[in-house]
């Protein structure tokens, strides 16, 4: 096998800093015929960095049809505290870039158009671009302008070749989910005005690293993010970034206020701060990567330690939250449904299938009541407020919480 070369810089990839076994996809969410039927895939999961340009990524073992083919189980609007996250972004980008019906607002990967409506309820024109055909009709249906395409260079000089520019992008959570990362990139000086603005959000590596959240690790999500990385790809295509915000969001996010190179802005302090703090965290050395996998065992054995201590104990233990990040988790972790009896997951699309690998059985939390487990697992950790105060009830019969990494929390 050749080894695989960097997705930014294409230097050749050493070992693996951190190997996760063979995996399903995190979205792949089956029915019980699927299962019957023998229809789950699983690829080689294998976190590695780049010695040259320090970026963190995962291999493309997987073929991008199997990706984005078949039904795609995640629709946007479903947490609360995400679509609260959103309208706050959009009031905010309204008010500090002044927008108004003769502005225009692009989103890419756009989704259920969840946050373009609330450019469009202020009046503000707004285009989605959205891969998946599913999601992007739901768009469609509430009235958001949307095409189905993937955006890269290609898609930038069309948009541009038919008059359009725009005053703000918007790109959350995608950065780290394109495979060709520097190809994505390349498309936005075509669609960013001269004086316009690019933002761009994703998960901050300085967070998976400091808080060991490995579970934020799965095929889909190809690279995991830092400014001083970020900088050099946006550089590659005329970009640079002048203003930046940490976000809670997805257990520690950035936002970053990209512009054209030679643009107006003046940088930001905060940009020259976040540099210095992430150097000091030591995300420009490779010895930083290359000690993750041990920390990553030890929330690993932590973890199967408290199923064991519960099973001891008789006690049953679901989970809630059927996403993404839970999935890495419980697959890396060898658990199944004897070990955790369901997971509780308020998306329709999600009830009466199984989660990926562990085949753990997704319920509606209203029958919480009816399973009556004694400890309850939250496994996306970054909604773990909102999801006690949803989940209240269940302390009625003495369940209790418990959040894993860095470490097994307990709380009534
Ligand atoms: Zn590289």
């Amino acid at each position: 096998m050749t080894e695989p070369a960097c997705r930014f810089c294409r230097a050749p990839l050493g070992l693996p800093v951190l190997d996760l076994g063979s995996q399903p996809l995190s979205n792949a969410y089956l029915s019980p015929a699927d299962l019957a039927a023998g229809r789950e895939r699983s690829f080689p999961l294998r976190l590695r960095v780049c010695a040259c340009c320090l970026l963190v990524q995962v291999d493309d073992s997987v073929p991008p049809k199997a990706i984005f083919d078949g039904d795609y189980a995640y629709f946007s609007s479903f947490s609360e505290s995400w679509l609260a996250h959103c309208r706050r972004y959009a009031a905010d980008s309204v008010a500090r870039f002044g927008l108004g019906p003769t502005s225009q607002v692009l989103e890419v990967a756009s989704n259920d158009g969840y946050l373009l409506q609330f450019f469009a309820d202020a009046g503000v024109p707004v285009l989605g671009i959205e891969p998946t055909a599913n999601t992007a009709a739901v768009a469609q249906a509430k009235g958001v302008p949307t095409e189905v395409r993937f955006f890269d260079e290609a898609t930038g000089r069309d948009l541009a070749a038919r008059g359009f520019a725009a005053d703000l992008v918007h790109g959350a959570n995608v950065l780290a989910h394109v495979p060709d990362i520097r190809g994505f990139v390349a498309g936005f000086p075509h669609v960013l005005k001269a004086d316009g603005t690019l933002t761009l959000e994703f998960p901050h590596l300085l967070c998976m690293i400091e808080r060991v959240q490995f579970d934020t690790i799965y095929h889909e999500h190809f690279s995991y993010l830092s400014l001083l990385v970020v900088e050099a790809v946006l550089g590659t295509a005329g970009l640079r970034v002048y203003d930046v915000e940490r976000l809670q969001t997805h257990g520690g996010s950035l936002r970053l206020f990209c512009c054209h190179v030679e643009a107006p802005f003046i940088e930001a302090q905060a940009v020259d701060r976040l540099r210095l703090a992430e150097r000091e965290a030591g995300l420009a050395d490779v010895a930083t990567y290359t000690t993750f996998a041990a920390r990553v065992d030890d929330v690993r054995r932590a973890f199967v330690t408290f199923l064991d201590d519960a099973r001891r104990d008789g006690l049953r233990v679901a989970a809630y939250g059927a996403a993404a990040k839970g999935n890495t988790f419980l697959n890396s972790c060898g658990t199944t449904a004897e070990d955790v009896v369901c997971v509780f997951d308020r998306s329709p699309h999600k009830q009466g299938k199984l989660l990926p690998g562990s085949h753990v059985p997704v319920l509606d939390p209203a029958k919480a009541s009816e399973v009556r487990p004694d400890l309850l697992l939250i496994l996306p950790w970054n909604l773990r407020t909102e999801i006690m105060r949803q989940m209240d009830d269940v302390r009625r019969w003495g369940c209790r919480f418990v959040t894993v990494a860095p470490e097994v929390e307990v709380t009534a």
